[in-house]
């Protein structure tokens, strides 16, 4: 268990704490990108830890959380035809589109299958020749070369009844999108290390700089996290708006090239709306000209013109961008709990409303709605 238990060290943890309490003085907003991040704050108590004068707010970094209701309505769509085996990652099949999940059409009769690698959906189409299996490819930096490969080795191995309904996002342009939103109060970023792991962050220095915001990627365990808060209060009481890796053990300046190479392959950089939040332009990724057989969106072009409306009591757009906390939801552990959702952060085990249900925050919930 070395390179795990160290990092859930409570006395070298408590130290750290001790550390940023000695070194905060002024109110700070920290925000982190990345679901795991939330979960881990929550698990480990550490928003309930840190002093009064840090808050942490909780970013669009959980990839089903993000992903617009538009597209859900088009999985549906395409998972609804007899001629399609859809496939995805169980978390997707219990996210509402406008008026049906991926569960329900499984229910009534679909062909829904839940896989654990795009891997396991080619496999799919190799033994289902009369099919075409669609693999639902959502996820930030960190599945892109997975799923990259996968298309790559259906060209490679002449499969043409295999497709890719892509939702891929990026984070450095939702930093951008979200800095440029008056509403949005963030003084730093905690960004997110498995992504880093992949990309390096040689792409926030620019955004650090523009934006007059400190930068510190971090990892998932609690010393990780209290090593990066630290970081980032350090940077921000010296008023130095830079980036720092509190994570060396597995990220580096320029990230793994390979992965970056082969994502580069496939896929090249889109415009892409975020649940919630809306456009954002070149935060994602489409594929590239030379896969068009492996796009769903363009093999069944009819998905694309679906329309689609939002629940109007999930406030789950204001939850993404760190401008309300999820018991500030009037619906948060009433009419919206886990076996209940009504918005994607709830369903997903990387959101935010789930780990605030998860890890016993109703509390706060109940003296809101008692004020
Ligand atoms: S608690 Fe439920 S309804 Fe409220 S913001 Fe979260 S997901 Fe949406």
């Amino acid at each position: 268990m070395k390179y795990l238990t160290e990092y859930r060290d409570g006395d070298l943890t408590r130290r750290l704490l001790a550390e940023i309490r000695a070194t905060v003085k002024r109110p700070w907003r920290i925000m982190e990108v990345c679901g795991g991040q939330t979960h881990s704050i929550m698990k480990s108590g550490l928003d309930q830890l840190l002093p009064p004068e840090i808050e942490l707010v909780h970013g669009p970094g959980c990839p089903v959380c993000v992903t617009p209701v538009e597209l859900i309505d088009r999985a549906v769509a395409l998972a609804s035809r007899p001629d399609v085996i859809f496939t995805s990652y169980g978390d997707m099949l219990r996210v509402p589109g406008s008026r049906r999940d991926l569960f329900s059409v499984k229910a009534a009769g679909g062909d829904v299958r839940i896989v654990y690698s795009p891997l396991d959906a080619l496999k799919i189409a190799r033994d289902n020749p009369a099919k075409t299996v669609v693999f639902f490819a959502i996820g930030f930096e960190t599945t892109a070369p997975a799923n990259a490969m996968a298309v790559l080795q259906a060209r490679a191995q002449g499969i043409q009844n295999f497709a890719v309904l892509v939702s891929h996002v990026t984070v450095p342009p939702v930093i951008a999108g979200l800095m440029e939103e008056a509403e949005v109060q963030v003084d730093g970023f905690l960004a997110a290390g498995h992504v880093c792991s992949v990309m390096g962050y040689w792409e926030y220095p620019p955004l650090a700089e523009k934006y007059r915001v400190p930068i510190v990627v971090t990892g998932f365990e609690p010393v990780d996290l209290a090593r990066g808060i630290l970081k980032l209060v350090q940077l921000l009481e010296a008023g130095r708006a830079e980036v720092a890796n509190a994570y060396e053990r597995s990220v580096t300046l320029e990230g793994n090239r390979p992965a970056q190479a082969v994502i580069a392959q496939v896929f090249e950089r889109c415009d892409r709306k975020w649940r919630g939040i809306g456009t954002i332009p070149m935060s994602g990724y489409q594929l590239r000209e030379e896969f068009a057989l492996y796009d769903a969106e363009r093999r069944f072009p009819e998905v694309g013109q679906i329309a689609a409306e939002e629940s109007s009591l999930c406030i789950s757009g204001l939850v993404l961008q760190g401008r309300r906390k999820p018991y500030e939801c009037p619906a948060f552990g009433r009419q919206c709990t886990p076996q209940t959702p009504l918005g994607a952060t709830m369903v997903s085990s990387e959101g935010a409303c789930a780990a605030y249900y998860r890890y016993g925050r109703q509390r706060q919930a109940q003296a809101i709605q008692q004020d």
